[in-house]
């Protein structure tokens, strides 16, 4: 089996952030994935004059980080922005602009990293925690599988759970088919 890798790009524009309607847009991209990967669709190779069936796999997203928030329904503000630490997030609120800021980020170092020992250059501190683990798809669905959806033109809040706005149109595809 030959693999080959393809870039799609995604550029969504208008006066309005989509936040949970980016789903309404990305639908009919989902219905091609989920048709490429379960059937396939036959294509004829010019070079080799031949057609094969051809199947698709979605591998990875690339986004800023407001877009990794709508595309994945993590909240990617406030006090548990980092979707890797979660609650352990390591943040400070700035007396005076009353801006969140995030820091700790030596704990992703290596455990004897030299830049762990520096305090002039950081918080004034060494730092000696070990950065947590990432969840996995099926821990990451355990805390999803409840949450219920709210698109904007339903406008009234309705989020279970604050830090996750919804299941992600990727997710479900991939998990629930
Ligand atoms: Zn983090």
């Amino acid at each position: 089996m030959k693999r080959k890798y393809m870039m799609l790009s995604i550029m969504i524009s208008g006066p309005k952030q989509p936040r949970n309607d980016i789903d309404d847009y990305l639908n009919p991209l989902i219905e091609d994935l989920q048709l490429l990967w379960n059937e396939g669709v036959d294509v004829f190779d010019a070079f080799k004059n031949e057609s094969f069936r051809l199947h698709l796999m979605l591998f990875c997203t690339t986004n800023d980080f407001p877009a990794y928030g709508k595309l994945s329904g993590y909240s990617v503000k406030g006090h548990r922005a980092c979707p890797i630490c979660e609650e352990k997030t390591s943040y400070e609120q700035l007396k005076h602009g009353r801006k969140t800021v995030y820091l700790g980020h030596r704990r992703f170092l290596k455990k004897y990293h030299p830049y762990r020992r520096l305090r002039k250059a950081f918080n004034g501190y060494e730092e000696y925690e070990i950065c947590p683990t990432p969840l996995n798809g099926l821990e990451i669905y355990e805390k999803i599988k409840n949450v219920n959806v709210t698109f904007e033109k339903m406008k009234k809040k309705q989020t279970v759970n604050e830090i996750w706005n919804k299941r992600s149109i990727f997710f479900l595809s991939s998990v629930l088919v």
